[in-house]
């Protein structure tokens, strides 16, 4: 792939038409969609239709069910730390492993490599469809560990409709690498499942160590650090273990069990 420079120049273009449409759109903020370009150019280039395919079903799914949700209800907004535009960090928690396993896979080529790939993106997609459709309309939500009803957004929140999201979300992202897996009946559940179980890991880490913030005016609990114009102030959680953490971290635990899984089957 990367010998052929009419792909790399492709690969740049691609990745500079997708972050800039996703800036205009408001997806990305600046500097989010400085990261995905560096990243998409990165994995477009070296990684070719293969890896690109998975990161854009990601990608251009999140974006659309992110915009179908701000303009079907704002009301959401203000509990989430991050609105539907990514930022840099959002970004780099999302894709970055994905641009260090391109590398890794073009200096050292081996089948796992893409298999970890599309199950982190499993793992992201699975949490950002949760995320998006289960806050769509009003429903019963839960905490993950308590199984009390929360507010509707609120970290470690879960509802049936957001789990029945991550679960095809997931599954989509598996079909969408089936052209390149050698086992598909073996292969796509374990996508399938590792995403959604990343997902489920990635609740009980917002519901027990992500930073939470109270809002001193409202009351309310939030991932903001300011709510109805004043600061916030930290409730609960580990000060530095935003959103992006939980992210990163629950993706790398989905990889981490597919690999234990793997390697007992296969
Ligand atoms: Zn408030």
């Amino acid at each position: 792939m990367f010998s052929e420079p009419v792909n790399l120049i492709l690969a740049v273009t691609l990745a500079f038409f997708i972050s800039s449409l996703a800036y205009k759109k408001e997806s990305l903020s600046k500097d989010g969609a400085v990261a995905a370009f560096l990243l998409g150019s990165l994995i477009f280039g070296l990684g070719g239709i293969k890896w690109s395919v998975p990161l854009l079903t990601f990608f251009i799914t999140s974006s659309f069910f992110s915009n179908l949700r701000k303009k079907r209800t704002n009301r959401m907004d203000e509990v989430f730390e991050k609105t539907g535009k990514r930022d840099f960090w959002q970004v780099v928690a999302n894709g970055g492993f994905g641009g260090i396993l391109v590398m890794v896979n073009f200096f050292y080529p081996n089948e796992i490599w893409f298999l970890l790939y599309t199950v982190y993106l499993a793992v992201m997609t699975a949490d950002t469809w949760a995320t998006e459709l289960g806050t769509l309309k009003m429903r019963k939500t839960y905490n993950i560990t308590t199984f009390r009803q929360v507010e509707q957004g609120v970290s470690g929140g879960v509802s049936v409709a957001g789990m029945l999201a991550a679960l095809i979300g997931a599954a989509v992202i598996g079909l969408s690498s089936a052209p390149w897996l050698s086992n598909l009946i073996f292969l796509i559940p374990a996508i399938t499942f590792t995403g959604f179980g990343g997902s489920i890991i990635d609740s009980f880490l917002g519901a027990t160590v992500q930073v939470q913030y109270g809002c001193r005016v409202c009351g309310k609990v939030t991932e903001r650090k300011s709510h109805c114009g004043s600061k916030t102030v930290r409730v609960k959680g580990l000060s530095w273990f935003n959103n992006d953490w939980v992210n990163f971290v629950s993706g790398m635990a989905g990889v981490f069990i597919f690999y234990i899984i793997f390697s007992a089957i296969a």
